[in-house]
């Protein structure tokens, strides 16, 4: 039976690679931070959570991380456990670098030197090509980051790199554009809108507020995605790989998309806010995985129409069954709407 270890377990991607490695077969390992809030939600949601061995420790603590990797004693690592949120990163630039940054080196030195044969797939992201203008964009394109979030991935993407070259260890990154499903955290974009506009038909709330509607992404589904990580990770040689749909659309498109599949108008309910702005945005995110497609032969089955769909009716379906008053494991805390967060980024 092999033996997998995953950081960010109780993330979107971490949830559904638990699953996809435990129906494969895997004894899977991972790590959870204490929080004071439990947040166990999503692998509770596709009741896994029994089935996983929980090994306590952070990406900043190089102590815990070691003693995990011991535990475990894996034959395949998945570091998917960052600070992911680009807008929080420009808020916490150093506790962003040292996970998303940092913390992989933290892991890279480990396995180098507990056992070199460790493979080790790193999440890596479309936002390092945050500035670029040419459209798709693939692995060989050069990297711009935008964000704090992207300049700590880019070196930890340089690192796992480095350490493939220099040590002869299999590191691979996984450039992975946005990935949605109806397990993605609320703040970003697509589960915002989503919950917003299944909280507006059934007459819960009455506006959604939202930032700047022009940037485009390539949306794409996550169980999709996870899927890659691991086919990354059975090849004979570490490689580098671009997932993506080949697909963009605007955010404005995605709230449309929304909307219209309630028989609302969008028009009637979205406000902008300039607290959802970013002090640099990425505009144009479209991938080309064409090498993912021939070399691995993956391929997306599910794109942005019927993502839209399978998102929308999953919070409209859980908000039907609230107002019946059923309780939910992934009726996780959201922040409140009435709440007054300072940002220095409205400083300017
Ligand atoms: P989530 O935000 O849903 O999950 C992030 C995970 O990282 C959580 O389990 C979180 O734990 C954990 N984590 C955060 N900080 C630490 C820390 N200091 N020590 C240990 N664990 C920590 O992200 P996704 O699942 O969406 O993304 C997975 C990975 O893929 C991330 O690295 C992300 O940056 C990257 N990525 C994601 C894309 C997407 O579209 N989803 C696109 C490209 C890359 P906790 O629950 O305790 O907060
Ligand atoms: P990202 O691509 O990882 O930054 O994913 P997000 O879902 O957080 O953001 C996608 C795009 O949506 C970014 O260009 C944001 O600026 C834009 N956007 C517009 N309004 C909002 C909002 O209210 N929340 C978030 N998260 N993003 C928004």
């Amino acid at each position: 039976m092999k033996r997998a270890l995953i950081t960010g377990v109780t993330g979107q991607d971490g949830a559904y690679l638990a699953q996809f490695l435990l129906k494969k077969g895997y004894d899977v390992y991972a790590i959870y931070r204490r929080s004071s809030t439990p947040n166990f939600w999503r692998l509770q949601t596709l009741g896994i959570l029994d089935k996983i061995k929980l090994i306590p420790a952070d990406m900043a603590d190089m102590g815990a991380l070691m003693e995990a990797v011991k535990i475990a004693d894996p034959d395949e690592v998945y570091n998917l456990a960052a600070q992911s949120y680009v807008a929080a990163s420009f808020d916490q630039p150093l506790f962003t670098a040292d996970v998303d940054g940092l913390g992989v080196t933290r892991l890279l030195e480990i396995v180098r030197n507990y056992n070199k044969e460790i493979k080790i797939y790193q999440a890596s992201t479309s936002e390092l090509y945050g500035g670029v203008k040419k459209m798709p964009q693939d692995e060989k394109t050069a990297f711009i980051p935008n964000s704090p979030y992207a300049a700590a991935k880019l070196y930890s993407y340089h690192m796992m790199k480095i350490y493939r070259e220099g040590y002869g260890m299999f590191a691979c990154n996984g450039i992975l554009f946005n990935h949605e499903s109806p397990l993605r955290g609320l703040e970003f974009v697509t589960r915002k809108i989503t919950n917003a506009a299944a909280r507006i038909k059934l007459g819960l709330q009455k506006d959604l507020e939202l930032g700047n509607l022009d940037p485009k992404r390539d949306w794409g589904f996550a169980p999709d995605y996870v899927r890659c990580m691991w086919m990354m990770l059975q090849r004979d040689k570490p490689e580098d790989f671009v997932i993506a749909t080949g697909e963009t659309h605007s955010v404005q498109e995605f709230v449309d998309t929304t909307f219209s599949s309630l028989k609302l108008n969008w028009k009637d309910h979205v406000k902008i806010n300039k607290k959802f702005v970013r002090p640099l945005d990425v505009f144009h995110l479209c991938g080309n995985p064409a090498k993912a497609r021939k070399e691995l032969k993956w391929k997306p089955q599910i794109k942005f129409k019927e993502l839209v769909k399978i998102m929308t009716k999953a919070d409209l379906d859980r908000w039907k069954k609230h107002l019946k008053g059923e309780t939910f494991h992934w009726d996780a805390p959201n922040y409140p709407d009435n709440i007054n967060i300072y940002k220095r980024s409205l400083d300017k």
